[in-house]
């Protein structure tokens, strides 16, 4: 039997590979990637490298596609939009009902937020304080913010908030797993409990995001 050797295959598939734009699900793969100035508009961020930067352009690239709005943020976990921030599942949760808070625009230290996005970032982290706790009932919750890579940030090149909901006891997760105090929940299900809240109850939901 002949031996194939196609080197520009393997060429091909991982560079489609490379070409899927970092955080953008599979239904959203239509999305072209950023312009080629993007990184002066994002005040220097690498073209294509930013996951939040990311679903929200491929998000409303699908939506003026034609896409439903839900089904596109529902593919990102985008739960609602706010003038400067937005909110959105952490794809990798600590626990269920971890949150991230994120400014749009693509900064990365907390000086750099403008009064105005700050105040939003904060207002909104009331609004999750409330409806994570509607939600999920947890005896407490955290905020926090990790700063460049020394810090923990997994993202260290765009600022976001964690929010999480937390149970006394939880800090062994294996414990947490073993007693099933919290039950693990699949971010579809996150994203829809979290985004009827906010239909209800909370600030009404945008279609496009404001950036500029
Ligand atoms: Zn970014």
């Amino acid at each position: 039997m002949e031996r194939l050797w196609t080197p520009w295959r393997y060429d091909y598939i991982t560079g489609a590979r490379q070409a899927r734009w970092a955080g953008v699900p599979e239904i959203l793969n239509a999305w072209p990637g950023p312009p080629p100035d993007a990184a002066a508009a994002n005040d220097g961020a690498k073209p294509g490298g930013c996951v939040f930067c990311n679903i929200i352009a491929a998000a409303d690239y699908a939506i003026a596609q034609g896409m439903a709005t839900e089904d596109a943020e529902r593919a990102v976990h985008l739960v609602v939009r706010g003038p400067t921030c937005f909110l959105c599942l952490n794809a990798f949760p600590y626990s269920t009902g971890h949150v991230l808070l994120v400014p749009y625009r693509h900064v990365e230290s907390l000086a750099a937020l403008k009064p105005e996005e700050a105040q939003e970032m904060i207002g909104l982290a009331q609004q999750v304080e409330r409806a994570v706790g509607a939600v999920y009932r947890p005896e407490g919750m955290n905020f926090g913010l990790n700063l460049g890579a020394a810090g923990g940030a997994g993202i260290a090149a765009h600022l976001h908030m964690h929010a999480l909901p937390r149970w006394v006891g939880d800090a062994n997760f294996m414990t947490v797993a073993a007693n099933t105090r919290v039950l693990p929940e699949g971010l579809d299900r996150t994203w829809a409990k979290l985004r009827a809240v906010w239909a209800e109850q909370m600030l009404p939901i945008r279609t496009s995001s404001a950036r500029g």
